[in-house]
């Protein structure tokens, strides 16, 4: 009998969890162009998903229900529909993911990625160690990769320069996750055969964290698409029970400003205080007992951008003539392997202020060299980017990767 109840539960789950999905038929992107500030403050009223990074003067990408779009139709602005119906997008994604294939044909939800990551370290136990950062506020693990020659005969080599990697601090960017593993399996998957990873191998140690945020990475795939951020529950408020902090305007350097909200309601809500959310602390903890990290991207979607500090203020950094070497030649990296298009510079300058960022605190208290890639793509399908973009992209980044390899290789201090 008791079987029976469990059996009956697990079944009212999944009906529950069916129902509860967000339904995004009906939803369109448009690319709006507003002129005025006065346009930009009434269209930043009237939308809730802003998908754009540059919220400013001139285009602007909006993710809309029906009933935004007549809204925004009504202010007469120029107007470019760029996803036509995003429910059709998100649907015909989902019944691609019946397909199988590879592991970078097709996104990959949270029990394959933790599988791959498992199976790269059963394949290459020498050179690929995972390990755990810690759990996220549901409970769920975060996990990392160590990647290094001999990588289970030291914890930690104290003549290696560390660099590294993460994906997916904003839940619905789901080609940061493949990207991350990509970098993982290439890394590990050529050691031996390419002389250049082999003797980096031997000289780096390298971690990646594909996924920060594993509560919104899997509240992505089961309820709704275009989730962002954790899924910290915060409380009762006005407007109904509000879930969530942006984890990367959470970090604590010059925590609170500009780009970030104090509205809990919000895409980028940054938490009642810095550090708040165990996942930035987790990561947090991982980097401050790396003493010899010397580099670090934190990936995120889309756009293409390739971005360094600071992204709370204009003003530019003591390294900004080193950033921009490193991110010319990664730009030029990138540039080399489809020919596509990434722009470098500071955040603030670039996109916009985004106070409470991870690479303002990665650079700001470690003094290590921090940047954040905005990958594919430019905004035709933004985060529903197709799964058939997924190795390209990450492809071209591996190029990018190798370049901060090598400047990291010759950065050690003794
Ligand atoms: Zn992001």
């Amino acid at each position: 009998m008791k079987k029976w109840i469990g059996l009956f539960g697990l079944l009212m789950l999944f009906v529950c969890a069916q129902a509860q999905k967000s339904d995004y038929s009906g939803w369109q992107v448009w690319r709006v162009t507003v002129k005025t500030k006065a346009q930009l403050d009434t269209l930043l009223k009237k939308v809730q998903d802003v998908w754009s990074h540059e919220v400013g003067l001139g285009d602007i990408d909006v993710c809309l229900s029906p009933k935004e779009q007549a809204m925004v139709r009504s202010m007469r602005l120029p107007i470019r529909v760029l996803i036509s119906d995003v429910g059709a997008v998100i649907q015909s994604q989902e019944s691609d993911f019946q397909i199988q294939g590879d592991l970078f044909s097709q996104y990959q939800n949270y029990d394959q990625v933790i599988l791959a990551m498992r199976n790269l370290q059963r394949q290459y136990p020498n050179l690929v160690e995972m390990f755990l950062i810690g759990t996220s506020t549901a409970g769920r693990p975060i996990y990392g990769l160590r990647i290094t020659r001999g990588v289970r005969q030291q914890r930690l080599y104290s003549n290696r320069p560390a660099v590294l990697f993460n994906g997916c601090q904003h839940a619905r960017e789901w080609v940061t996750v493949s990207t991350n593993l990509y970098i993982a399996y290439q890394l590990a998957g050529l050691y031996g055969s390419n002389t250049q990873i082999t003797d980096l191998l031997g000289r780096l140690e390298v971690y990646i964290v594909p996924v920060v945020n594993p509560d919104g990475y899997v509240f992505t795939w089961t309820n709704n698409r275009l989730w962002r951020k954790n899924r910290r529950y915060l409380g009762n408020f006005q407007n109904g029970p509000a879930y969530g902090v942006d984890l990367n305007r959470n970090w604590g350097y010059e925590w609170g400003g500009q780009g970030s909200s104090n509205n809990v309601y919000s895409e980028t809500y940054r938490g009642p205080s810095p550090m708040s959310e165990v996942e930035t602390r987790r990561l947090a903890q991982l980097m401050a007992s790396l003493p010899n990290l010397r580099a670090h991207i934190d990936f995120h979607s889309y756009s293409q951008l390739i971005l360094w500090p600071w992204s709370y203020t204009s003003t530019l950094t003591v390294s900004d003539p080193t950033f921009s070497a490193v991110g010319n030649q990664m730009r030029l990296a990138i540039e080399g392997v489809h020919g596509m298009n990434y722009t470098p510079g500071p955040v603030y300058t670039t996109i916009y202020p985004a106070a409470g960022a991870i690479l303002d605190w990665v650079y700001g208290v470690h003094r290590v060299l921090s940047f954040c890639i905005e990958l594919r793509d430019e905004g035709q399908f933004g985060f529903l980017l197709p799964a058939d973009q997924i190795r390209p992209t990450a492809e071209e980044n591996f190029a990018a990767v190798l370049e901060l390899l090598e400047w990291t290789k010759g950065r050690f201090v003794f």
